[in-house]
């Protein structure tokens, strides 16, 4: 066994999200609003993004540096065509968990084929039980109900059990944090609250918008006591929490109040191959240049371990020192 690939903080590289397209079919006001994501706005056009051949090639070099997690994410990975092929690709990577986080507007139509291709895991976001407030989030008018058919449709596929996210805005969405805690409750998924983010620039994020971790567990905890559960491995973003009634676990995501920078081992693989050491990056590391140039195996493992051996990102641990980043990328390229 190789010595782990450390960062200059002393992290190892353990999970790569790779964002497999920046387009979207949900218009969620925190991350892709209207304002800026409109008919005008410029996505990347086909011959800028990755193609499967060349994710798939270097995640077989992030694993053989220590990557024992790979998530697909973007935008909405679903509507990037066949899925289904990236995955049966990626599966056979040796001791590799592959999941996928998705809006779960296309889940329940094919939560069979992304198991069968390799799937392991999924994460679903869904910020209301609600029919109005979920359309205030989504602004597109997407039906609650098809979204949790997805989650049921994956449960059935295999991929139990399922991670839901829920991020809250105050005075959009947080009068849900209990309807959703009541749904999830004894369901045996997951339901995870992500304080809203001040992620990229188009969302206009005020910090009066966040909904604090403490907040939330406070307005739980009065309906249905908590009590603490021990992380499953380090490094987990998410704090557990279990219901003393035996309702299940529910997560908390605390990203600004209580920065987790200090275990952090994300790197992100950006659609058209850039490489970001952290969530808040405001630049990234062109591989698909070098890909495209003819680099060999070796050229582009030398480029990987020198970006995450230089890497001293702790954005959030910054943030709260009240140090912030002016200009950051969007979460739909970078990949949530
Ligand atoms: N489209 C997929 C989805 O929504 O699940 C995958 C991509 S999305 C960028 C990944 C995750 O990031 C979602 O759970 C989403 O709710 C979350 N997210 C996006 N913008 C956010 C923000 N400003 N603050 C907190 N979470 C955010
Ligand atoms: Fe799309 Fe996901 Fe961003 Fe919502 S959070 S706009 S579903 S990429
Ligand atoms: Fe990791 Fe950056 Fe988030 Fe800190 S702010 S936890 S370094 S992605």
């Amino acid at each position: 066994m190789t010595d782990p690939l450390l960062d200059s903080r002393h992290r190892p590289l353990r999970d790569l999200r790779i964002s497999v397209t920046d387009r979207c079919n949900f218009r969620c006001i925190y991350c892709m609003p209207k304002s800026t994501f409109d008919h005008n706005y410029r996505f990347l056009p086909k011959g800028e993004i990755l193609s499967y051949e060349e994710i798939v090639r270097l995640a077989r070099l992030f694993v053989a540096q220590g990557v024992t997690k790979i998530r697909l994410t973007g935008g909405e990975p679903l509507v990037r065509r066949d899925i289904e092929h990236l995955i049966e690709q990626l599966a056979p990577l040796p001791g590799i968990e592959i999941s996928l986080t998705t809006n779960g507007s296309l889940l329940a139509g094919r939560a069979r084929s992304l198991r069968s291709a390799g799937l392991h895991r999924v994460t679903v976001s869904l910020d209301a039980i609600d029919e109005t407030v979920f359309a205030r989030m989504n602004d597109v008018d997407f039906p609650v109900a098809e979204v949790l058919a997805g989650i049921d449709a994956a449960a059935s596929a295999g991929l139990a059990p399922i991670k839901v996210n829920a991020v809250i805005k105050r005075g959009v969405n947080d009068g849900e944090i209990i309807a959703m805690a009541r749904h999830f409750r004894g369901s045996g998924h997951v339901l995870r609250f992500i304080e809203y983010m001040d992620a990229g620039n188009a969302n206009h994020w005020r910090m009066d918008d966040v909904v604090p971790a403490t907040e939330i567990l406070r307005r739980i905890n009065s309906e249905w006591p908590l009590e603490a559960v021990d992380a499953n491995y380090p490094g987990e973003v998410a704090e557990r929490w279990r219901y003393r009634d035996g309702g299940g676990e529910v997560g908390i995501i605390a990203s600004v109040s209580h920065a987790f920078c200090a275990d952090c081992t994300r790197l992100r693989l950006a659609t058209d191959g850039r490489i970001y050491t952290c969530l808040f990056a405001s630049q990234g590391t062109d591989l698909r240049a070098l890909l495209r140039s003819g680099a060999s195996d070796a050229e582009l493992t030398q480029a990987i371990t020198g970006i995450w051996q230089a890497r001293d990102d702790r954005y959030s641990e910054l943030r709260a020192k009240g140090i912030a980043v002016v200009k950051k990328i969007e979460m739909s390229y970078i990949g949530g």
